[in-house]
């Protein structure tokens, strides 16, 4: 199994950590041709309104919204979150498209700006899981086809739907790695 870290900007290194830690071959896409043989897409933390501008000069925007309609395994973390998105609040800045949510960016107003909290998360077992927050978004509302996985105060911080799985916080800076874990089956079942 291969899976490609969209290397454009942001938590791009942290990604491909985890991911090896956990065994997994990885490739960064930089241009169309790299999403050739991978299984499994993870779009990094940044900036959602540059990596969209990237996302475009790369020509890759379509490329990946395509791949992802066809149902390609993409994992997005807080820009990802946000790119994943077909609804972006007040905004009109370039997305993939794929996931029927609405987001809200920097959603937690600015004494919340930057927060850790244990947060349970019944689909990764018993142990708390550790949330890190930077200047994220939150899914405001879903579709009934959107899985939210972790809600707080009627806001989804985690939510699947289907082969897509998108997280407004950080798994990638922990050195927990159920997430990633959790990713990985995804892509285990598309592939059998
Ligand atoms: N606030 C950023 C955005 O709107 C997301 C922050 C992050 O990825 N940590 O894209």
């Amino acid at each position: 199994m291969k899976i490609g870290i969209l290397a454009l900007q942001g938590a791009v290194r942290e990604h491909r950590n985890l991911l090896r830690r956990l065994h997994v071959e990885t490739v960064d896409i930089l241009n169309p041709q790299d999403l050739q043989g991978i299984s499994g897409l993870v779009l990094p933390g940044g900036e959602s309104t540059t990596m969209g501008k990237l996302l475009l000069r790369y020509n890759l925007l379509e490329p990946i919204a395509e791949r992802g309609r066809n149902g390609l395994p993409i994992f997005g973390t807080c820009t990802g979150l946000i790119l994943l998105s077909k609804h972006i609040n007040n905004s009109d800045q370039h997305c993939l498209n794929l996931m029927d949510t609405c987001v809200e960016r920097n959603a937690f107003g600015r004494q919340l700006d930057s927060f850790e909290a244990d947060m349970s998360i019944p689909a990764l077992g018993e142990k708390p899981y550790h949330t890190i927050f930077i200047r994220a978004p939150y899914i405001e509302k879903a579709d009934n086809n959107v899985r939210a996985l972790l809600s707080y105060q009627n806001k989804i911080l985690l939510a699947e739907q289907d082969h897509l799985l998108a997280a407004a916080f950080h798994p990638e800076l922990t050195d927990d790695t159920r997430l990633h874990e959790y990713f990985i089956r995804k892509i285990d079942q598309d592939i059998r």
